[in-house]
This record gives structure tokens, C-alpha cells and sequence, in this order.
């Protein structure tokens, strides 16, 4: 048996086996929070004190859960299995896939994300001739969202106007059309797995009291809903005792109070839950010196704080290096440049992580990564499962598992098209209103043509249920595919080749899922309704009640397309091409939470865009945004790159940006500017625009050197020369990119401004 708590320092030691009651660890990060979180887990088992079925741990992505399931395992020989560890969607999905029955829910419920839920709110609008000028479909669905996050349905929520009243009834339309179509969006996963527990007494104390130890990661992003879902698993307040709740976080790194996070409930925790043991961690052991300065400094700048600092052993290691571009592009392409060679100096791809403050900047920066031959994985962003063909594909799938699912309906009712126009669906959509019916149910009161084209598409649809009955997943979808026909109707689309392969990519995802969550290869993927014996659980006995345990696996409680479905839903993020492969990371700030990385890059550091615009018109916007730059910033181990650029394409436009104000909050002496420090004002003569640039010196030659060689070599022009235009006047090349005929020269022209010229078409002179 492993000793778990050498490598501890007194701190952690001291955190890790605290005895069974509430605590609290606020820290700084890379504290070793999750890792006293981890090793506590492992210490409560392996000292008997609790089994691995007495554990439930909530952390922030499915990535971080798996990750702990990981260490754990490598802790302990244990099977993992009995444990409880996952998100808060994760835990609530299961919770409400065993207690379905009790949850009103039908067995195959299935997930919106939060695109399904925009367009069903658009279908709700529609259905009911609601102005959507007044009503947005999207602020419809924050009302909602923000209802549910707060723990209120809508006849709890408090209408002040007749604005108010028309949202709170349009929430209670939502809710009834969810329901009847079978579908859950993640707001409700909670506030229904939160309403199963507080009405269910037996349910509940079945599991408040088989949860002895309740873990919580990033406790300083839970939202209020969270926050009581944990009291009331915990026990908390109840005389035969309740859990121990052990919350870990940092509330410098609270990033989501526009999802209705709410870091006083780190107060509140403390006060309600009666803490005594509040445990500081101040020794930082992931980032070397310069890192951690930049990170204390910037976050120095914030007002409301709890208060607490990082130290490290680590010495200073290489400063933070700063590139200003001249345009995204260029942006983007020194980042394939410098990560070519950390990569040539040893570094695992994977140790490199790109990231940006909003997915529309990774574009750009995977366009690059391609060309240039790296490969890469996106988190969020482009995801996989959220790509039109996938849900497509998915959408037949969720008709198989759950044929009253409207949008899923609505999405390949008529794709690829069978000729069932815009006039038949609303006859259908009418027909289900009258009847108060699923549009799937309501076919068979169609007539005429529309009739019959609509029931040709039952059939379908049947008929693949029919041949699928007895298949394992795998073959399942690739039924699926084929008899939908969409991979045929990909392949006849002219780009359709991406398209086709992200479908046949289906198949490999199911395969791996089967065989990740434990599923036999030769169950069939659709399960008729379950009945307890079949389930073979555990079947827990509290005051009479017939309760059943939801445990892992959850191929005991729903049918591997099912999970397979919820997990299209819950995991959108974690799948991408390269997938398995050493591969360079990218992923907006806010999925980089809690990872860490040997070299990290923080692309678009320009006003507008970090700190975001938005940030400046809500209250504490800013602060906000410095505390999501102090996680991008504490990412990363061994080498920070920071980079902005002057010009840049977002959203079909050019914009012109000023470098962020973070820069100024960041110690100098442990930065390194790699590029031109470009002032504000140029003076436009050939001497002076030379002299700003601070060529850099050491390794960071490296760069400054590439820029002069290939400015000597290619295409005849230098930088800093001075050159004239007929359209600009005179001006001073600043950068050159490219080579050959593609050669580009980035050229200040004084008060036409900076404009990138194509060296093979623009007419230049020398001066
Ligand atoms: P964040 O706030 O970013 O989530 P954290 O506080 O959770 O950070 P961890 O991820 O647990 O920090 O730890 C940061 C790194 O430091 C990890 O690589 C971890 O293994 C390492 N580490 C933590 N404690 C120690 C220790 N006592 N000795 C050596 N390494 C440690
Ligand atoms: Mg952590």
C-alpha cells in the first residue's frame, strides 16, 4: 500500500485528514487544492473510514472527473466504480436516470444543450404568436435559465410588471412543452434532481445517509441552485447528523457569476455549516517565479477579495514573453512558430495550450495549426457533437430512444428532404396542439399528401427501430447513418468529405464509449422498460420504500444508446479528431480552469476582446475579467506567452484594437517583449520608427532573427526601410510575413495608418 501523504506539505497534510466534519480550504491556485481533495478521498478509504460507495465528489468538467478517477485508481487498488464523482449535470443525470419514475420523467429522457433549448424556446415562441421583438427567444431562455439556477419554478417566481407576467407564463408553457416531449435542459437537471430529493424524505435520507463525505472542487463557482442541492444531500441541519461537506476553492478564480455563481457561498457555507476547520494553502507548485509575480500583481488590482498570497520554491524559471502582431493572422502564426519549437526542443504537444477569451478567435489559430501540420484538440467551441451533421445524426438516433421528442422531430423530419414542406408541419404542429399530443403521435391524424409523406417517415423511423432491436450501439449507428440517409446525402454534397468522415467518426465514438463505460460488446442498444428485478441493483429498504441505488455502471439503468445519447449531450467538449493523439490543446480561458500546462499562450489580449467588451457595462464586469486572466495566467507551469494583435477579423469585420489594460498591471521585470513595442503615436521617420523596435535579447533572438532573415532573404525589402505608395504616401515597413509571392509587408503610413500590403501586387518604391 502506497503511502498517500508523503509529498504533503504540513498544510495539505493537515487538510487532508481533517476529521469527518465540514472545512473549508480557500487557496490560491495551484495550491494543491484538487490534489488534497483527491488524496483525501484516497486517505478516507484506504483508512477504513468510509467505502468508496460513501463518497460523492462534484468537480467542474467531465474532463477533471475523469482525471480524478484516474489518480485515484493509480492511489488505490480499488475499483472506482462504487463512487460518485462527476459534475453537478453529470451526478443530477443519474440521480434522475434510476429515480426516473419519481422524477416524472419518462425512462428515455433526453438533454437539451443549450442550442436545442434556444430553438425550442424559438418553436414555443412561434406556437403561440409570441412578438419575438419583444420577447427574444434568448431572453426568454436566460428568464428561465435564470429562474431554474435560482431554485423557482414558475409559479414561485415573483412577476413585477406585465413584462414580467408574460415571461413567467411563457416559463411554465416551456416547462409543459419540455415535458411532453420528454426532454430535460441542464438547469432543469438540477432543479428536478433537487425537487426529487427534497419530496422524496426516503429517497433522500436513503442517500444523505449513504453519502458520509461530500467533496466539492471550485466550490467558489457553485450558483445558488448547487448550493442547496449540496445542503440538502449533506444533511445539513438534520439532528441524526449529516455528511461531512469538504469544499475546496479560490475566489480569485470565481469566473461564472453570469451563469449565477455566487461566491458568498463560500460565506455562507461557512457560517451555515458552522466551519471550523478553515484551511489556508500558500505555497504555489505549479509556476515558476515570473508566472506567479504576473498572476499576484494583476490580481492585486482587484477589490473584493478574501485575501491570501502564493509563494513558490520554484525560482524565477524564463520570463513572460509578449508578442504584439500585426494582424490575427500573423498572431496565429507565431504561435505555430514558437510551439515548433518547444515541440523541437522536447515538449509533449499536449503540454502546449492555446488559450482565448471567445471561441470565434480559435478559427484562425486551427486554420494554422493545420496548415502547419500539428496536431490539435478544441475544448468547447467547435464541438463535435454540436456540428450540424452530428446532430442530425443524433437527432435520428434520440427518435429511436424517444420518438415524442419534438425537436429531434422537427430537425430531420425533413432532412435530407422527403418533401414535407413548411404548410405540412404546421398542419402537424396543430394537430398535436389539438390533441395535446408529441408531433410523432399526432400523425396518424394527418391526411392527404402531407398525410402520407409524414407516415412514410414513421415508418422510417420504426423500421430502423425494428432491424436496430437486437444491435450493439456501434452497429446501431451505422444502421442509422445509412438508413437515414445521411451519410448518402453528404457524400453526393459537393464539401460534404468532413461532413461524411465526422459521421463515420459516430461509430468510433460509440465503440470507445461502449468499451469506457463498461458496457458488453454484445448488448443490444435499446432496453425495453426496466423492471427492478432486471436491474439487479440494490434494492434499499427505508420505512417500506422500494428504493433503487443509483449506481455506476449506468448500463444498468439505461440502455447504452440512451447513455450514449446523454453522453452526446453532456460531453460536447471532449471530443475532436485528434482525439488520443499528442496533440497542442486549445480552449477558451473558462475551460481551462483547474488544468495545467508546461507552456501555455494567451492569445488576444486586446480591449475589447479580454478584458471583453461586455465586461464594461455590468458592475464588477471588470474585476471579473481580471480574475479569468489570473486563471489563464496560473495555467501555466514552465513558459507563459501573452499576445495581442493591431488588427484582427471577428464576427466578418476588421477591428482595430488597442493592447489590454492587463499589460499594465503585469511586473516589468518579469516580462520580455518580443516584438515591436509599438507607441501610440509613430513619428514616421525612418530612424525613430527603427529605434522602436526593442529588439529583445537571449533565446527571444531567436524570433527577432527569423523576422530579420526572412525580411533579408524573400523579398528584397527590409524592415525599417522606408518606402513610398501612390495611394498611402510615405511609410516605414514595420513587419514582413510570408515568403515568395506570398510575401506580405506590414507598413506604417503615418496618418493612413498601419496597412498590410501583398509585396507581389502593391507598387512600392524605395525612398
Ligand atoms: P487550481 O486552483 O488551478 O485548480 P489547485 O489548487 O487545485 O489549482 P493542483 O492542481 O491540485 O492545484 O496542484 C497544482 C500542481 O501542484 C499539481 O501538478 C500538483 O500535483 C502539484 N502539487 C500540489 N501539491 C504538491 C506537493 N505538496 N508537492 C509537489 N507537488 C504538488
Ligand atoms: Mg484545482
Amino acid at each position: 500500500m502506497q503511502n498517500l501523504l508523503h509529498n504533503l506539505n504540513p498544510e495539505q497534510l493537515a487538510a487532508v485528514t481533517l476529521p469527518a466534519q465540514s472545512a473549508l480550504i480557500l487557496a490560491g491556485a495551484g495550491s494543491g487544492k484538487t490534489r488534497v481533495l483527491t488524496t483525501r478521498i484516497a486517505w478516507l478509504i484506504q483508512t477504513g473510514q468510509v467505502s468508496p460507495a460513501g463518497i460523492l465528489a462534484v468537480t467542474f468538467t467531465n474532463k477533471a472527473a475523469k482525471e480524478m478517477l484516474t489518480r485515484l485508481s493509480a492511489m488505490l487498488p480499488i475499483n472506482t466504480r462504487g463512487m460518485w464523482i462527476g459534475t453537478f449535470h453529470g451526478l443530477c443525470n443519474r440521480l434522475l436516470r434510476t429515480h426516473y419514475r419519481d422524477a416524472a420523467l419518462p425512462q428515455t429522457f433526453q438533454i437539451l444543450d443549450s442550442q436545442d433549448q434556444l430553438s425550442a424556446i424559438k418553436r414555443l415562441l412561434k406556437a403561440f404568436n409570441i412578438d419575438d421583438e419583444k420577447f427574444p427567444a434568448k431572453t426568454v431562455m436566460y428568464f428561465i435559465n435564470n429562474a431554474k439556477d435560482a431554485g423557482l419554478r414558475a409559479n414561485q417566481v415573483e412577476a413585477y410588471d406585465a413584462n414580467e407576467r408574460k415571461l413567467v407564463e411563457l416559463y411554465e408553457l416551456y416547462d409543459d412543452q419540455c415535458q411532453r416531449e420528454g426532454v430535460v435542459d441542464f438547469a432543469e437537471l438540477l432543479l428536478r434532481s433537487y425537487e426529487l430529493l427534497s419530496r422524496n424524505q426516503p429517497l433522500r435520507e436513503h442517500y444523505q445517509q449513504r453519502f458520509k463525505h461530500i467533496l466539492v472542487d471550485e466550490f467558489q463557482d457553485t450558483n445558488d441552485l448547487q448550493y442547496k442541492w449540496l445542503k440538502l444531500l449533506s444533511g445539513q441541519g438534520q439532528s441524526n447528523g449529516s455528511s461531512a461537506l469538504f469544499a475546496v476553492g479560490d475566489d480569485d478564480q470565481s469566473i461564472y457569476a453570469f451563469r449565477g455563481a455566487n461566491v458568498g457561498n463560500m460565506r455562507a457555507f461557512e457560517q451555515e455549516f458552522n466551519v471550523k476547520n478553515l484551511i489556508k494553502l500558500e505555497q504555489n507548485y505549479r509556476s515558476h517565479g515570473h508566472i506567479l509575480d504576473a498572476a499576484n500583481m494583476l490580481i492585486a488590482n482587484n477589490s473584493k477579495r478574501l485575501g491570501k498570497n502564493l509563494r513558490t520554491d520554484a525560482g524565477h524559471g524564463e520570463p513572460v514573453r509578449i508578442y504584439e502582431a500585426s494582424s490575427d493572422l500573423q498572431e496565429a502564426q507565431w504561435i505555430i512558430e514558437e510551439s515548433k519549437s518547444l515541440i523541437a526542443d522536447g515538449a509533449l504537444r499536449s503540454e502546449i495550450a492555446v488559450l482565448y477569451r471567445s471561441n470565434a478567435q480559435s478559427r484562425v489559430i486551427e486554420h494554422a495549426l493545420f496548415s502547419a501540420g500539428i496536431p490539435y484538440t478544441v475544448y468547447g467551441g467547435l464541438r463535435y457533437f454540436q456540428r450540424a451533421e452530428v446532430k442530425h445524426a443524433i437527432a435520428y438516433l434520440q427518435l429511436m430512444d424517444n420518438p415524442h421528442n419534438d425537436s429531434a422531430f422537427l430537425r430531420v423530419v425533413n432532412f435530407p428532404t422527403r418533401g414535407i414542406g413548411v404548410r405540412s408541419i404546421e398542419q402537424l404542429q396543430g394537430a398535436a396542439q389539438q390533441y395535446g399530443v408529441s408531433l410523432y403521435a399526432a400523425v396518424p391524424h394527418m391526411t392527404g399528401k402531407a398525410g402520407s409523406a409524414l407516415a412514410g417517415f414513421v415508418r422510417l423511423v420504426e423500421g430502423m427501430r425494428f432491424e436496430t432491436q437486437q444491435m450493439a450501439l456501434p452497429e446501431l449507428v451505422r444502421v442509422v447513418l445509412e438508413g437515414s440517409t445521411l451519410l448518402s446525402h453528404y457524400a453526393t454534397e459537393k464539401e460534404g468529405a468532413d461532413r461524411v468522415e465526422n459521421l463515420e467518426q459516430m461509430v468510433s465514438a460509440a465503440t470507445q464509449f461502449i468499451s469506457e463505460e463498461g458496457y458488453g460488446q454484445g448488448a443490444p442498444a435499446h432496453m425495453g422498460p426496466r423492471s427492478d428485478a432486471q436491474s439487479g441493483m440494490p434494492i434499499v429498504s427505508a420505512d417500506g420504500v422500494e428504493i433503487l441505488d443509483a449506481d455506476a455502471p449506468l448500463a444498468t439503468v439505461m440502455s447504452p444508446l440512451s447513455a450514449f445519447l446523454s453522453h452526446a449531450s453532456l460531453e460536447a467538449g471532449d471530443n475532436q479528431a485528434s482525439a488520443g493523439q499528442d496533440a497542442l490543446q486549445m480552449m477558451t480561458v473558462h475551460s481551462a480552469k483547474g488544468l495545467e500546462f508546461d507552456n501555455v499562450f494567451i492569445t488576444g489580449l486586446e480591449e475589447g476582446l479580454f478584458p471583453h467588451e461586455s465586461s464594461s457595462k455590468e458592475e464588477g464586469g471588470v474585476e471579473e475579467e481580471r480574475r479569468l486572466m489570473y486563471v489563464a495566467i496560473t495555467r501555466a507551469r514552465k513558459r507563459l506567452y501573452m499576445c495581442f494583435s493591431q488588427t484582427r477579423m471577428l464576427h466578418g469585420q476588421t477591428r482595430y484594437n488597442m493592447k489590454s489594460r492587463f499589460f499594465d498591471e503585469l511586473p516589468e521585470e518579469s516580462l520580455k517583449w518580443l516584438s515591436p513595442k509599438v507607441q501610440s503615436h509613430w513619428s514616421g521617420t525612418r530612424k525613430s520608427a527603427w529605434d522602436d523596435v526593442q529588439v529583445t535579447s537571449g533565446a527571444d533572438n531567436a524570433l527577432a532573427q527569423r523576422i530579420a532573415q526572412k525580411a533579408g532573404g524573400g523579398s528584397g525589402w527590409r524592415i525599417g526601410e522606408s518606402v513610398s505608395h501612390g495611394k498611402f504616401g510615405e511609410g516605414v515597413i514595420v513587419n514582413i510575413e510570408g515568403s515568395g509571392s506570398n510575401c506580405r509587408a506590414q507598413i506604417n503610413f503615418g496618418s493612413f495608418g498601419m496597412k498590410v500590403l501583398d509585396l507581389s501586387v502593391a507598387k512600392l518604391e524605395r525612398l
